[in-house]
């Protein structure tokens, strides 16, 4: 499976991107900005979003790199472009599978697709940039196929499951203008954290 990777280190207080894939950034400077994050009510989160047909008419690079420093200082473990009012389907995600110590492992997929193995779902609490400080029990399918293109436009794909498919799964929500919150399993299901934490983590009534 060809994923694309930023991998991210953040050592004696130099942010520096290295990649594992074909292209290698290690030397690719440039001045990386926080994007402002677009919160729930913002109509760019309802918009659908346009397919990269041209990959060389877009800065992606710095597109992708803004996306990774804006989801990492806002402790995100996925952005999908609407959340930073960009218009391309794209988006950006942390893989903690494949973390290990101090690396932060980011997957960028263009123009994704991604298609159901079978009709098994799983319940669990999803946050959202987009939503900040609430949760929601979300329905999502265990296991998923996608293909999508790496930065370089070369064609990737990948079956995944658990937590790796439900972030896959809520990132390219955003892309179709869809955010967690029409996707809850139980209607009650959604509230501040705080909340959440104390009133139904810990018991599972949810009448
Ligand atoms: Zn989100």
């Amino acid at each position: 499976m060809g994923i694309y990777h930023i991998v991210y280190y953040n050592a004696n207080n130099q942010i520096n991107f290295k990649t594992i894939g074909i292209f290698k950034f290690i030397d690719y400077i440039l001045i990386v900005s926080i994007l402002k994050i677009a919160k729930l009510g913002h109509p760019v989160l309802l918009k659908k979003t346009k397919e990269i047909n041209n990959l060389s008419s877009i800065d992606l690079k710095k597109i992708v790199f803004d996306m990774s420093e804006t989801m990492i200082d806002t402790n995100g473990i996925g952005l999908a472009a609407p959340q930073v009012h960009l218009t391309h389907r794209i988006f950006i995600y942390r893989n903690p599978e494949i973390e290990d110590g101090e690396k932060i492992n980011i997957s960028v997929l263009l123009n994704p697709v991604i298609e159901k193995i079978n009709d098994e779902t799983e319940d669990d609490w999803e946050g959202c940039l987009s939503i900040p400080g609430m949760l929601g029990l979300v329905r999502r399918y265990k296991q998923i196929k996608f293909t999508a293109l790496d930065l370089s436009g070369k064609k990737i794909t990948g079956e995944v499951k658990g937590l790796h498919a439900r972030v896959i799964q809520h990132e390219f929500d955003h892309l179709n203008g869809i955010l967690y919150t029409s996707r809850l399993a139980h209607k009650n299901a959604f509230g501040y954290l705080e909340e959440i934490e104390k009133f139904w983590k810990n018991n599972n009534d949810k009448d």
